[in-house]
């Protein structure tokens, strides 16, 4: 049940792979000892891993086979033993029993593994990345602005803002995100944007990149998105795409406007109303702009955002440990709107969508459940699993305007598909895939992550990245900026 390279009853080969190891195990083990027979067992275990994986990137067609599948498609369904066909990176078919030849598909075994679309993020500071845990008790105010938003973010040079984002986007497939909202903050010069994006693209993310203000003289922000548009964002065949990040500044979304790309507000909380109700005046609110936070928000300005189409992120854990206020997940359902999930920043908290969801779902049961302690006769339904799941997929979707293309496992969009182990001693046995994976799992339990039908993640590990070069340029980028910043960690307090 732990192996990590063979763990599967019904892996394809298994047979011959187990032969074959059975017999260099008891040849070894006779011939050459204990240690070379378990070195021998592990590169042919690797040899089995790498053989397959050749297969899957090789084949157009790629068949998941027999895992528990969350479509997390009402018309699609769910169920507790279904194939997912892949074909020229998008998805073919969901249902059981479908056939392939060998001679067209690779197929995928996905016993014991539950297949889901993958998570969406929708608001990350990617940048930061290289800061990790820097400010592990600090408050949102004054620690994170006057450490992390104004003394270290000055001290960025593009290569660190490359290996910031660039350590982050990879962090996130690792622990099964396969898009998110780049909401950058770091976009001192064209060139910090461009890094940023390099960093982007190369990492194999689904993103949006919401490019935001930057610091200092050289700083081209909003109107370098003209800039953008044509060198990095004219195609719409592509993972990566554009948002104007910023405050609730008429100025910032009258360029969106011009630009013809959505916003991605911060600062939209109590006190904000009435700058929200200007713009919506001035015509510049528009379906798809993405609010991020929305603490202790008025149903005025809740209104707004509804009736105008706009999207919700909430940032639980970061919210509750960094003093933003209570998170808006009770105030978005009163009012109509399911909201998007987000990690916000790693400086403080975990990036994992296991840790945001399940702290979603644990908070707005407490609230819903401490109303009823105290005889609230109307309390709000209690939030499932399921309700979380698509809070971190489907509406994370929605609001990154990707729905058309990802969010569930339907016909038609593309394979963005993550399968989690549910063989691990942390979740086995399998009594409830919903629950266990927003309340049980961990990234550990990540094992395979295609993103537009490409491999990602394999077994457990990134495909293709030379991990030991970004551990070196996130480290060397850490120590620039804060030498820089004349910024000391404190390692152990
Ligand atoms: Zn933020």
């Amino acid at each position: 049940m732990t192996d990590q390279t063979d763990s599967r009853p019904n892996r394809p080969c298994a047979g011959d792979a187990a032969s074959r190891r059975a017999v260099l195990k008891s040849a070894a083990g006779l011939a050459i000892g204990g240690v070379l027979a378990e070195r021998a067992l592990a590169q042919t275990a690797a040899a089995d891993t790498d053989a397959e994986l050749a297969r899957v990137q090789g084949r157009r067609r790629v068949l998941i086979k027999g895992g528990v599948v969350l479509s997390l498609d009402r018309q699609v369904g769910d169920f507790a033993q279904a194939d997912v066909l892949i074909e020229d990176g998008k998805i073919r078919e969901v249902r059981p029993g479908i056939a392939v030849s060998d001679a067209t598909a690779a197929v995928v075994d996905a016993a014991n593994r539950i297949v889901l679309p993958g998570f969406i993020d929708t608001h990350h500071h990617f940048y930061q990345g290289i800061l990790r845990g820097i400010l592990t008790n600090g408050l949102l105010n004054p620690d994170y602005n006057r450490d992390v938003s104004n003394t270290l973010t000055a001290a960025y040079r593009p290569s660190d803002v490359y290996a910031g984002v660039l350590v982050t986007a990879l962090g996130m497939i690792d622990g099964g995100t396969t898009t998110a909202v780049d909401t950058s903050q770091v976009s001192h010069s064209p060139e910090h944007s461009d890094a940023g994006i390099r960093a982007l693209q190369e990492s194999g993310l689904r993103a949006v990149y919401a490019y935001s203000r930057g610091a200092g003289a050289a700083t081209k922000y909003p109107q370098d998105i003209a800039r953008l548009q044509e060198t990095s964002f004219s195609s719409r065949d592509q993972l990566l795409t554009l948002a104007l990040g910023g405050t609730l500044d008429a100025r910032i979304f009258a360029v969106a406007r011009e630009a013809g790309v959505p916003t991605v507000s911060h600062g939209v909380n109590s006190g904000t109303e009435r700058t929200l109700a200007e713009l919506g005046r001035m015509g510049l609110l528009q379906p798809g702009d993405e609010y991020i936070h929305c603490n202790h928000l008025s149903s005025i300005a809740w209104r707004l955002i509804r009736d105008t189409g706009g999207h919700v992120s909430l940032a639980p854990p970061i919210e509750m440990a960094m003093g933003h206020g209570m998170p808006a997940i009770q105030d978005a359902l009163d009012n109509g709107i399911r909201p998007s999930l987000s990690s916000d920043v790693d400086v403080t908290m975990a990036q994992d969508p296991f840790t945001v969801m399940r702290t979603t779902f644990t908070l707005q049961r407490l609230l819903a459940l401490q109303r009823m302690r105290n005889g609230d006769l109307n309390p709000p339904r209690l939030l499932t699993c399921r309700d979380v799941l698509e809070f971190a997929t489907i509406e994370g979707a929605r609001c990154a305007l990707l729905d058309r293309k990802i969010g569930t496992l339907t016909p038609g969009k593309e394979a963005d598909i993550v399968m989690l182990r549910a063989d691990r001693l942390n979740v086995w046995p399998l009594n409830n895939a919903p629950g266990v994976v927003v309340n049980l799992m961990n990234p550990s339990n990540v094992d395979n992550v295609f993103i537009a039908g490409k491999v990602r993640k394999w077994r457990g590990n990134l495909v293709g990245v030379d991990v030991a070069r970004v551990v070196r340029l996130a480290e060397e980028a850490r120590d620039g900026v804060l030498r820089r910043a004349d910024f000391k960690m404190n390692l152990l307090g």
